[in-house]
């Protein structure tokens, strides 16, 4: 299959190769022809899969042609919306728009908490054709009228599952009711739960449900690794695989604000040049750490959960988790920042005593149980942490066989190469 079966324009088709694309992935093979054809879709995929160009490239093609001269005047007038949980993720889609709408003349902007506003409204008020927004700011600048949704033709939610998360839904139906209700809306989700299936409802119409990686799935160029050690010493060993393995490029999570902080003063101390992005830095400070990290002037960057979902660099070698994340699913994400568009990666976790049932929530969703691999000199001093019993094994995590698949209704759902069925990926039962 090749980008230029799927229905872009010949412009695109040069943005697409500029970009080093040479084959569409999944999720762009399924999205760009039901973008195209203005359809609500639905789709289920990991981040990492290539889904922002999936929406981006059809989106501008759709709204190609610019606001016309006449239209520029009457002022606010956003034509697409697309909505992200974090600022990271808001910056990061505005940057892909902004490089696939550049030859289309595509008029786009972000708006994320942490900034000034007033530059902001002076953005939206010549009118745009895509606006990449977080909701609480979209909020703000709907409230001071400096947005005009009467022509909203496309709206699209990212990674909706880590706004339910973050506690936006409410900010969501609230938007939802200043918009026009003929328009188009795509939705993209990492899980398809219980609770994403609800919020879709109402959103979507008559979606078209694409699903390309299951929930929860590891990408199977990752590979991943944990590494018993004594809780105290974890800085230390973080320390020794940085200078044993030279990475040029790592990213380090932890799970707290403070945490992250002094992490980056005793790298620093080592001579390791880090970084930290959280909450409670300021955008310049994050943007910065972000800038400096892509561009490898800083080796490490430490982040906590929130920061994780917004991270795509390329060729990302390596990234470690210091501390296990009480929900397991934030494993999944953080692991996800490497790996990413078929590139090979290694996530490394540091387990400590006190994260048994962390790590056993982990590997419950992910369907299987990691070898614990000590390092030379860090042994841990609880010799069990090492080496599970089979028998604790069965009993703590059950049988890892697949839950039976069960037949979802979708309109649309057809064929896909690169699709995994529930089935054929062992997704864990429950334990007993
Ligand atoms: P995403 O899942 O949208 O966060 O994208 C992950 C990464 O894949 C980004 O760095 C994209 O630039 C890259 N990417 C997107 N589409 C392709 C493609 N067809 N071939 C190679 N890389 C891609």
């Amino acid at each position: 299959m090749s980008f230029g079966s799927l229905g872009l324009s010949d412009e695109l088709l040069k943005t697409v190769a500029e970009q080093g694309y040479t084959t569409p992935s999944s999720i762009q093979i399924e999205a760009i022809p039901a973008v195209l054809s203005q359809r609500d879709v639905m789709a289920v995929a990991h981040t990492g899969t290539g889904k922002t160009a999936g929406f981006t490239l059809p989106m501008v093609q759709l709204l190609s042609g610019g606001l016309s001269p006449e239209n520029s005047p009457e002022a606010k007038i956003v034509r697409a919306l697309i909505i992200a949980p974090t600022r990271e993720l808001a910056a990061q889609v505005a940057n892909s728009v902004q490089t696939y709408g550049h030859d289309l003349n595509i008029r786009s902007a972000a708006v994320f908490g942490g900034m000034r506003i007033e530059p902001q409204i002076a953005e939206l008020a010549g009118g745009l054709d895509i606006l990449v927004a977080t909701p609480g700011r979209l909020i703000d600048l709907y409230n001071q009228q400096a947005i005009n949704f009467d022509q909203l033709e496309i709206l699209v939610l990212d990674e909706a599952d880590r706004m339910l998360d973050l506690g936006f839904i409410d900010d969501i139906r609230h938007i939802q009711t200043l918009l026009p209700m003929k328009r188009q809306t795509l939705m993209f989700s990492a899980t398809f739960s219980k609770g994403i299936k609800s919020f879709a409802q109402g959103l979507l119409n008559d979606p078209l449900l694409i699903e390309v990686d299951i929930d929860n799935s590891t990408v199977d160029t990752i590979k991943q690794k944990i590494h018993p050690v004594d809780k105290e010493r974890k800085t230390e060993v973080l320390i020794h695989l940085i200078k044993q393995n030279k990475w040029p490029q790592v990213l380090v999570f932890v799970r707290t604000k403070r945490e992250a902080d002094s992490l980056v003063v005793e790298l620093q101390n080592a001579d390791i040049n880090a970084d930290s992005i959280h909450a409670n830095r300021t955008q310049h400070a994050r943007t910065r750490a972000l800038e400096g990290f892509k561009n490898e002037s800083i080796v490490v960057l430490v982040a906590t959960d929130i920061a994780s979902r917004g991270i795509d660099v390329n060729q990302l070698p390596c990234v470690v988790n210091v501390d296990l994340p009480f929900v397991p699913e934030d494993y999944v994400h953080r692991i996800g920042r490497t790996g990413r568009a078929g590139s090979s990666g290694v996530a490394i976790s540091l387990f400590s005593e006190d994260e048994y049932k962390q790590l056993h929530s982990i590997e419950r969703i992910i369907g299987r149980k990691f070898d614990r691999e000590v390092i030379p000199g860090f042994e841990p001093s609880v010799a069990a942490l090492a080496h599970p019993s089979a028998d604790d094994a069965d009993e703590e995590y059950g049988n890892f066989e697949p839950d039976p698949v069960s037949p979802r209704k979708g309109k649309g759902r057809g064929k896909s190469k690169g699709r995994r069925s529930r089935g054929s990926n062992s997704s864990p039962r429950k334990p007993r």
